[in-house]
């Protein structure tokens, strides 16, 4: 590996728009001192909480997602999905590693059953971004990673339950996979007759626009599944005019976008936000969702958002936004059939 100077970093800054999502992806800021330098944040204040943190779960911030932040500022809405703080290392009551108990719900390795017409296929572990809040944090990937014969017992469970029309590749983040692997899922999943839908949920066409290459609107248009993504953008400074680009080629494809948010202090617990939120998504062509209640993750209480106040939250947008612009508040709850949703009128 080449080592980087100062001045290279910025001249990768501008140019990172023209490299391939593989060049990107493995260039992303995974160290705490490189990603407090780069928006001019003292490490005084920030690097120790920031070290600790990256050792409980690693730091991980694609470049064009970071070029979105504004430097010296700790609190921007995009930082503060992914710095560590201090807080994560304080033990709060409730908030444990496994909140909605997925480890009980896996029917073959890699794949997890909970509702009956959908069935989430663990993709990868991997993630483009590695966000503070994530209910996956402490997850044990590792247990995932799947052999051929896993991949075989994965087509064998789905072709075997006819109730399932839905496959839903996730991960970790499943468009960190190639295209090629994804195709042989794809091409294996269309064979199975009563399977009709094809769902993916990601963060990297957003984080990483690049990943919308032609490799993977290839596949996309030549499958004969109906096709959906499900985006997730919690903050309006997420979308910029590259990830705007990236989601008009997705569209052109044939596919059907929408975008679920999870509530966080601090980043989006705020009327005029997800008002705004809302707006940009549909600018970009991206229906609204799911707005999830926090899910009460270890390490990461700091970002809870009390259940009466999300509840304040989504009534204010019901007064601001058209209803289809208003986004489901749910919450996932462990051994149920479906997402709760979250009574607004209780
Ligand atoms: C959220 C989730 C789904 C999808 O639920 P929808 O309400 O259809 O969006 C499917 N399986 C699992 C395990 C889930 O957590
Ligand atoms: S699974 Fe989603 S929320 Fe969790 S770290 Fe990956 S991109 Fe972020």
């Amino acid at each position: 590996m080449i080592q980087r100077t100062p001045a290279r970093i910025e001249a990768h800054l501008s140019d990172h728009e023209h490299r391939s999502w593989q060049q990107v992806l493995s260039e992303s800021v995974t160290c705490p001192e490189e990603l407090l330098r780069r928006l001019e944040l003292p490490a005084e204040s920030w690097l120790s909480a920031a070290q600790q943190g990256h050792q409980l779960f690693s730091i991980r911030v694609p470049e064009p997602f970071l070029a979105r932040m504004k430097k010296g500022n700790p609190a921007d809405p995009l930082l503060r999905q992914v710095l560590p703080l201090a807080d994560e290392t304080d033990h709060a009551p409730g908030f444990v590693s496994d909140p909605l108990e997925e480890s009980a719900a896996i029917a073959t390795t890699g794949l997890i059953r909970k509702y009956r017409s959908r069935a989430l296929l663990m993709v990868t572990g991997q993630c483009a971004v590695n966000c503070r809040y994530c209910f996956r944090r402490h997850f044990p990937y590792e247990d995932q990673r799947l052999s051929p014969d896993d991949r075989k017992r994965v087509i064998n469970t789905l072709a075997a339950s006819p109730e399932i029309n839905e496959v839903i590749f996730s991960g970790g983040d499943p468009l960190a996979v190639n295209d090629r692997l994804l195709a042989q899922w794809v091409t294996a999943i269309s064979g199975i007759p009563h399977i009709r839908r094809l769902r993916l949920h990601t963060r990297l066409p957003v984080v990483i626009p690049q990943r919308v290459c032609d490799e993977l609107l290839t596949w996309l248009s030549a499958t004969s599944l109906q096709v959906v993504i499900v985006l997730h953008v919690n903050h309006p400074a997420e979308i910029d005019t590259a990830t705007r680009r990236a989601l008009g080629h997705l569209r052109a494809a044939g596919v059907t976008l929408l975008n679920q948010s999870v509530i966080l202090r601090g980043v989006n617990d705020c009327p005029s936000v997800l008002e705004q939120l809302s707006e940009t998504l549909f600018d970009a062509g991206v229906l609204p969702y799911y707005l999830h209640a926090f899910d009460p993750v270890a390490g990461a209480h700091h970002y809870d958002v009390p259940d009466e106040e999300s509840r304040h939250l989504v009534r204010e947008l019901l007064t601001r936004l058209p209803g289809f612009l208003v986004p489901k508040l749910v919450r996932e709850e462990p051994g149920k059939e479906c997402k709760t949703p979250i009574n607004l009128f209780p």
